[in-house]
């Protein structure tokens, strides 16, 4: 075990009331499905709406918790975007929908989404005292500074318009050293979930950007070291942990593959590897499935 960065879970709202409004230009009820069928908890999965035939859907706007949705329609003529189910979130989760028609009216459609639980192992972590110790008034203010700048990126991001693609790559073909979602008990005491994706690697190998976007911070943090976050519009972000260079700056265009740092043990570790973060706005979700969603949705024309 190396990595013990201690992102934060995030905590939201349920969704909450269910109205429906019948207007002229609406001939029936949109087909609403999930791709997978049964989302996993603490994944990214994607929300298809397809409008009733002849329907003149111009626009769909929606929310999952406080997450807002950033639909696009496809040559089908359906409409769909990435969604994100917490961590903690096992059963069930709301999607709210409304949608906008040619003479303007709305629809407005709340659905229940089936989730499956995720599994996740539990392991005990020993390290010395000076990791393990609650952090000092310094520390906490350093760490909540460092936070608030992580979760602007994550509100700029549902700001800015898509970049990613469907070209999505992992930051470093590598082992699996410690799984998204891993609970973590320090010292006997402090609990928390691995918000991330350890993946190995020698310092200085490459890490590369999974797929398009802007960077977006090139920082020393205490608990992530020498990190780079890459906003990618319509809402998603992924940052890499620990590097002992970063080679790219903030406001740089990076592609899918673009070399952005290299592999190290900076911050809060204890051996080289790269911690890889995504993030749909600012729910944290497993990278992985970053790659099948990301999959479903075609890239911008
Ligand atoms: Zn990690």
């Amino acid at each position: 075990m190396r990595c013990r960065c201690a992102v934060p879970l995030s905590v939201t709202l349920a969704a909450s009331a269910v109205l429906c409004a019948g207007a002229s230009a609406q001939t029936g009820a949109p087909d609403i499905t999930w791709i997978p069928e049964r989302p996993r908890e603490g994944e990214l999965f994607v929300v298809r709406v397809t409008p009733a035939t002849d329907d003149p859907v111009v626009l769909i706007a929606g929310q999952a918790r406080t997450e807002p949705l950033h639909f696009e329609r496809d040559p089908s003529g359906s409409f769909a975007s990435l969604a994100a189910v917490p961590l903690g979130e096992r059963s069930e989760f709301w999607v709210s929908l409304t949608l906008v028609y040619a003479d303007g009216s709305e629809r407005q459609v709340n659905e229940r989404v089936p989730v499956l639980a995720g599994t996740y192992n539990h392991r005990e972590l020993r390290v010395s005292p000076a990791l393990g110790s609650p952090p000092n008034a310094a520390q906490r203010e350093r760490r909540a500074r460092e936070s608030a700048m992580a979760a602007e990126v994550s509100t700029s991001a549902h700001r800015t318009p898509r970049m990613w693609t469907s070209a999505v790559m992992l930051p470093r073909d590598d082992r699996v050293t410690s799984s998204f979602g891993d609970g973590r008990v320090f010292n006997g005491q402090v609990s928390s979930r691995h918000t991330g994706l350890d993946l190995d690697g020698d310092t200085g190998d490459t890490v590369v950007a999974a797929t398009r976007g802007v960077v977006a911070i090139t920082g020393q943090f205490e608990l992530a070291g020498n990190n780079v976050y890459i906003n990618h519009g319509a809402g998603l972000v992924s940052a890499y942990f620990h590097l002992s260079e970063q080679l790219v700056s903030v406001g740089d265009t990076v592609e899918v593959g673009t070399p952005i740092g290299r592999v190290g043990a900076t911050g809060r570790v204890t051996g080289p590897h790269l911690h890889w973060v995504v993030r749909y706005g600012h729910t944290s979700v497993d990278p992985r499935s970053l790659l099948a969603a990301s999959a479903e949705v075609p890239s911008p024309q």
